[in-house]
């Protein structure tokens, strides 16, 4: 394969199954204050109850700006949004993004 010369945007829109745009992802600190009503704290670094164990008390820790989290009592870790729903609710890369409406559907071949 020959390394493309020019990058292409119009070759990245027909590709038939879709690609992320990261500019379309919600912002962090609406994210998780919706998906984690325990959310508490005002930094850049909030504490909640961690949905990957049975939390008693906030363990887990969300980045309001990467949306990077990490739970100090299991362990349960991950650089953003889609790391996040893809381990909590068991979706595939492109579920978590159509549901965080960052996926741009690909064109079907003709
Ligand atoms: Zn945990």
């Amino acid at each position: 394969m020959m390394p493309a010369r020019h990058y292409s945007p119009q070759r990245q829109q027909r590709n038939p199954l879709g690609h992320l745009d990261r500019a379309r992802l919600p912002s962090p600190a609406e994210f998780y204050g919706d998906e984690l009503d325990s959310l508490k704290g005002a930094g850049t670094w909030r504490d909640a109850l961690c949905p990957f164990h049975g939390d008693k008390r906030p363990s887990l820790r969300v980045n309001v700006h990467t949306g990077a989290y990490r739970c100090m009592a299991c362990g349960e870790g991950g650089s953003d949004l889609i790391a996040f729903l893809r381990r909590r609710d068991g979706l595939s890369f492109r579920d978590a993004c159509r549901r965080l409406g960052c996926w741009v559907e690909g064109v079907a071949w003709k």
